[in-house]
């Protein structure tokens, strides 16, 4: 078992939401038509003249107290190496519990398998040598930071270090190992 701990950061100053974090997703993890592991979110805030807007790429939260894991039945959603919240699909039986327990929205069924599908935090690349995840490797205004917050050096941890950060909401109790920049 990994003893790294993963997170990822995305920067709001800088992210456009041009969409590309979530095209590599869909094809580096064959997503199924018509659904995606990760999306863009706008929200504008303050009152005319004065607008402010905020551009977030979201997706699975990681979180280190996952309902998701707690209430699935059958053992399938399980905390996996470095702490990535995973599904094994051999054991979903598509009950949805998961979906109804998760705060983010983060998780749907894959109409091919019957079983549920969301962000891996790309483990196959991370856990096997890759050091960025799909969605990271493509943006084009490099927003996106991933890696061990058991490290120090790691660009995770010195960004979290330097810069003020928020976490999706933090009184769902969840723990997300998932932060944006202000
Ligand atoms: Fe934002 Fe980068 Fe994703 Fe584009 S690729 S939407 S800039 S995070
Ligand atoms: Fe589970 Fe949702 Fe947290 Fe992801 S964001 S770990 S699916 S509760
Ligand atoms: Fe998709 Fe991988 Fe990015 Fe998660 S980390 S949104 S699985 S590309």
């Amino acid at each position: 078992m990994s003893d790294k701990r993963y997170a990822m950061a995305i920067d709001i100053h800088t992210c456009v939401g041009c969409t590309a974090c979530v095209s590599a997703c869909k094809t580096e993890n064959a997503v199924a038509e018509g659904f995606a592991r990760d999306w863009i979110t706008q929200i504008t805030s303050g009152t005319f003249p004065n607008l402010e807007l905020e551009i977030r790429s979201e997706r699975c939260n990681h979180c280190a107290d996952a309902p998701c894991v707690s209430v699935c039945p059958t053992g399938a959603s399980y905390v996996g190496p470095g702490g990535i919240v995973l599904v094994d699909h051999d054991k979903c039986t598509g009950c949805k519990a998961c979906i109804a327990a998760c705060p983010y929205d983060a998780r749907f069924v894959d109409p091919r398998t019957g079983t549920i599908d969301k962000c891996t935090f790309c483990v196959h690349r991370v856990e096997n040598g890759v050091p960025t995840t799909a969605c990271q490797s493509v943006c084009p205004t490099e927003s996106i930071y991933f890696g061990d917050l058991e490290d120090p050096d790691s660009d995770i941890s010195r960004v979290l270090r330097e810069r003020d950060s928020y976490t999706l909401l933090p009184d769902a109790g969840t723990r997300p190992r998932h932060y944006y920049l202000r």
